[in-house]
């Protein structure tokens, strides 16, 4: 289900919720029966959270633009979750 946003002469923005595509240019006003007109707005594209939307993207352009390792990469000392554990004994 997709909101719609219409505005009605009388009640003014009224939002309608209806299945995606099946949104009319008018409709009648749900609070008084009056002509509304349709409303186009921006998607609410600020509601998703920054760090998705930064991942989205990097997803989007590794799957157009993929980056290309030549060689491989340098090996990393072993992170450990905890200091002391640095510490324990190894085999
Ligand atoms: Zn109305």
């Amino acid at each position: 289900m997709v909101t719609y946003q219409y505005r009605c002469a009388g009640c003014g923005d009224v939002d309608v919720r209806r299945p995606m595509g099946a949104a009319t240019s008018r409709l009648a006003c749900p609070r008084c029966g009056d002509d509304a007109r349709r409303v186009y707005t921006s998607p609410r594209t600020r509601l998703v959270p920054r760090g998705l939307v930064a991942a989205l993207d990097a997803a989007g352009t590794s799957a157009e633009n993929p980056r290309v390792v030549t060689r491989e990469p340098a090996p990393q000392a072993p992170r450990h979750a905890h200091p002391l554990h640095a510490r324990l004994p190894r085999p």
